[in-house]
């Protein structure tokens, strides 16, 4: 098992930065970020991707994908208390939603 990933960002390659900086004088390349997952690597989405742009990128071109894997064919609900409005100590006043404890 390798201790590392390869931004999965479709353009990490393509982004203009120092850190993608590879190869010798004359022959240089943008490389994809390699993301270290060894001892204390990043977590979540973050094993990944190397930032939020190449995580956007990714999302962005293959959210249809997604979408199929997981389709939502109907709504979703949570039950709340009636809605109150409050008053808090500075006079503002806000409609407070609570779900309902279902303890
Ligand atoms: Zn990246």
């Amino acid at each position: 098992m390798s201790d590392y990933n390869w931004c999965h960002g479709p353009r990490c390659h393509e982004r203009h930065t120092t850190t993608r900086v590879r190869g010798v004088k004359g022959s240089k390349v943008l490389r994809t970020i390699k993301i270290n997952v060894s001892g204390q690597y990043p977590q979540g989405v973050y094993k990944y991707f190397c930032d939020q742009t190449c995580m956007h990128d990714f999302f962005w071109k293959h959210v249809q994908e997604f979408v199929a894997l997981h389709p939502r064919t109907e709504c979703l609900e949570t039950p709340i208390e009636d809605p109150k409005k409050v008053q808090n100590q500075y006079g503002w006043v806000h409609t407070e939603i609570k779900a309902v404890d279902n303890a």
